[in-house]
């Protein structure tokens, strides 16, 4: 198998990765001209630079780049690299239901080209590693993934974001008590998250991340990204969530042959008329691998 080819590898001659974050979040160091020259030696044509925005204090990416920074950084950044590759300003917001109010006032003062919205695993969270076991023998398979997928469903409800990341990036947190077979078995959880996405036009990310973690799959699988597809679902993007230079791009491959096992022809990442699409490449529809 080629390098343009492997599936669980950095990727090659793709039209988008849709999820980086640089050292303009806490923890990323890597410059955006890292990404980009790695985007013009590899022939992923877009990028959509996608830095944390956090709206708990306690967290570093509170107040880690202010927006103008980011902003000049990623436009001045597009105007270097104009003709070679196309660069999106981004972001990924992370959504807790405490914090709606905030997030909403900030999108609404402040433009980008594209917003990710995302839970994440918190200080208070149960998934973190000193209480997760003891939250998963205490409960059904159900309860232990409800905190995070009503959040997740909150997130969509909300209407604020183009695109939901990671949708079952508990995933992570869970395993090795509860693996990616045991959330397989029981695909009737995801129904509510999969219905909102349908119903608010929100899009699904598949995220590639989970391909270099522990849970070996894509955040969510691609059975997920199927049952979305046929309960309507049309936007689906795909992002490889690179935090180091050699996470650029990795396992999108995997991501869009998922996303044209669904039924998907192109990725769309922005909602309402604003719409924005690329078409999958003819190779993601190959039986092979
Ligand atoms: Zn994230
Ligand atoms: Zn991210």
């Amino acid at each position: 198998m080629t390098a343009a080819t492997d599936p669980i590898g950095q990727s090659r001659d793709l039209p988008l990765d849709g999820h980086l974050h640089t050292n303009l979040s806490p923890d990323s160091d890597v410059p955006i001209d890292v990404y980009a020259a790695q985007a013009v030696e590899r022939g992923i044509a877009e990028l959509a630079i996608t830095d944390h925005v956090d709206f708990d204090p306690r967290y570093p990416a509170y107040d880690y780049a202010d927006f103008a920074t980011r902003e000049r950084t990623v436009r001045e950044a597009a105007e270097r690299w104009a003709g070679q590759v196309s660069i999106l300003f981004g972001v990924e917001l992370t959504y807790e239901r405490r914090h709606e109010d905030a997030v909403r006032e900030h999108l609404h003062s402040h433009a980008y080209d594209y917003a990710i919205g995302s839970v994440h695993v918190g200080l208070d969270s149960p998934y973190v590693a000193a209480r997760v076991a003891a939250f998963v023998a205490g409960n059904t398979l159900a309860e232990v993934v409800r905190p995070y997928f009503d959040e997740v469903e909150a997130a969509i409800r909300s209407g604020l974001f183009d695109t939901i990341g990671h949708l079952d990036f508990v995933k992570r947190y869970l395993y090795p008590h509860i693996t990616p077979g045991d959330l397989a078995a029981a695909p009737e959880l995801y129904e509510p998250l999969l219905r909102a996405l349908v119903e608010t036009g929100t899009a699904l990310e598949i995220n590639t991340s989970g391909l270099r973690q522990a849970a070996s799959e894509t955040y969510p699988s691609p059975a997920i990204v199927a049952r979305y597809r046929a309960l309507g679902g049309r936007r689906v993007t795909a992002g490889s969530d690179a935090h180091r230079a050699d996470w650029f791009a990795f396992g999108l491959e995997e991501g869009y042959r998922a996303a044209a096992r669904a039924g998907f022809e192109r990725l769309t990442f922005r909602r309402g008329a604003e719409a924005a699409t690329v078409d999958l490449p003819a190779r993601a529809y190959e039986q092979r691998g």
